[in-house]
């Protein structure tokens, strides 16, 4: 008799037992697996039914708020244009496609205690870097051009403005045919331009080889060039605009002696250039940003053509191509003393009831020079800075941060003679910079129009003292 009931015990504790693990595993572990087959529509009943999160900028303003309409629930648009990439277009679009888990509250972040007081629980709340302000002068600054620019917090990385040019208005975008049209653009409106597209660097890796040389030591740091308008480099011949004589490594950069610069990293070598690439992660893509991003590109520095490619790789031309992200992260680098991170875009989720579930910070990648390299760097953006203070009006305002310091040039199209890209890098203040722009304007004649824009952008996040 006790044997008998001791075998109905061990046989209902096995029921149960393997009830629970075959419960566990379809409930949890397969769950997202489930949810995700193109017959399950839970999650689209669900989207239909709950009411998503909001996406707010870092001051408050919503970006996307809910609606509810006949059919479901739909966003409204704070400021359509001005965020239009960030926000997306629809579900699968811009923040809206790479947030969805948690502004439908779906996944690892749904909040069970929800359940207790609404029938179908909402999505949670997301906070962005960028600020509202910053970002609509941004996206006015590009008002009838073609480009991106880009503004970050040196002290933690945070992205305060990210505009792309053209854009698109997202309340245009309802129905195929407008997608269609928007899409088929040829000077592509949907491409965020900061993460997304690839241009040729031109001088900022003439930088890079500056920052390696000096990093590597003294004796190019010290060393001058005879530049008398052309240098034979193996197979190439590299030229300058004008015989820049007699210059050292810091002359070179800020004269923009392409001689100079390409003999300093011929003496210094592909391995060291190599080398400075990773620790600066200049290839990487901009991960921390949470909407697609591209990785940069590079020619072999070390094959049958690789003196030839490293000076086309040190002047940013032919098979050279990085993010306005990517470039922004380098100067970013040099202003944080040396240490590099990955600039974010996603500061905070919020629960329903405000908790605060998550915070984001920017991902650190360790240290790639040393503080006196990156200091030197930011003298010679600081020496940069000088000679464009003329050239601006708003400039004279800036100098309350005891002046901004700021690179640009200008990158020629190979197919379109005398039409380019120009580029800015400004920061402030000059000294000790604290925000970093980076801009690019497309098919413009030279880097004017750029310094213009890119530095009183500077100029409004400086007084604005984000
Ligand atoms: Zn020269």
């Amino acid at each position: 008799m006790r044997a008998r009931v001791g075998a109905w015990t061990t046989a209902t504790l096995c029921f149960v037992g393997l009830t629970l693990v075959v419960q566990a595993y379809w409930q949890v572990i397969a769950a997202p697996w489930v949810t995700a087959l193109p017959w399950d529509t839970h999650d689209r009943l669900r989207a239909r039914l709950a009411r998503p999160g909001r996406l707010l900028s870092r001051d408050g303003v919503e970006i996307l708020s809910p609606s509810r309409t006949d059919s479901g629930w739909s966003y409204r648009y704070g400021a359509p244009e001005a965020f239009a990439h960030v926000s997306g277009y629809d579900e699968r679009t811009g923040l809206r496609g790479t947030l969805s888990d948690l502004l439908l509250g779906g996944a690892r972040y749904f909040d069970w205690r929800v359940f207790f007081t609404e029938p179908v629980p909402p999505g949670c709340d997301v906070v962005v870097t960028l600020d509202s302000r910053a970002q609509a002068v941004a996206a006015q600054a590009l008002k009838g051009y073609r480009g991106c620019v880009m503004a970050v917090r040196v002290g933690d990385g945070a992205v305060l403005a990210a505009a792309s040019a053209p854009g698109f208005n997202p309340l245009m975008m309802t129905t195929d045919e407008e997608v269609e049209v928007v899409a088929t653009d040829p000077y592509q409106p949907l491409l965020f331009r900061p993460t997304q597209k690839l241009y040729a660097p031109g001088w900022a890796m003439a930088w890079v080889a500056a920052v390696a040389a000096i990093e590597h030591g003294q004796d190019l740091a010290q060393r001058r060039w005879e530049c008398d308008g052309a240098w034979q480099c193996g197979r190439m011949t590299i030229r300058c605009p004008v015989a820049h004589g007699r210059v050292g490594l810091a002359e070179a950069l800020l004269r923009r002696c392409r001689v100079a610069i390409t003999q300093a990293s011929d003496e210094l070598g592909a391995v060291a250039f190599r080398d400075m690439l990773k620790a600066l992660h200049l290839l990487d893509q901009g991960a921390g940003m949470g909407l697609p991003s591209a990785a940069g590109k590079m020619p072999d520095l070390f094959n049958w053509r690789g003196r030839e490619n490293l000076a086309d790789a040190v002047l940013g031309q032919r098979f050279v191509r990085l993010t306005p992200l990517a470039v922004a992260r380098l100067f970013l680098t040099m202003a944080r003393g040396g240490e590099v991170v990955q600039p974010y875009l996603v500061a905070q989720v919020r629960s329903p009831s405000g908790r605060m579930i998550r915070a984001f910070q920017a991902k650190a990648l360790g240290k790639a020079v040393s503080s006196q390299t990156a200091a030197r760097v930011i003298e010679l953006v600081a020496a940069g800075g000088e000679q464009y203070r003329s050239t601006t009006v708003e400039l004279g305002r800036a100098e309350d941060l005891g002046g901004a310091g700021a690179v640009a040039w200008w990158v020629e199209d190979e197919e379109k003679p005398g039409l380019g890209n120009a580029w800015l890098v400004g920061m402030a203040p000059a000294a000790q910079p604290q925000i970093l722009v980076a801009l690019v304007l497309e098919d413009v004649p030279d880097e004017k129009m750029a310094v213009e824009l890119g530095m009183s952008l500077l100029n409004y996040l400086g007084r604005m003292a984000v």
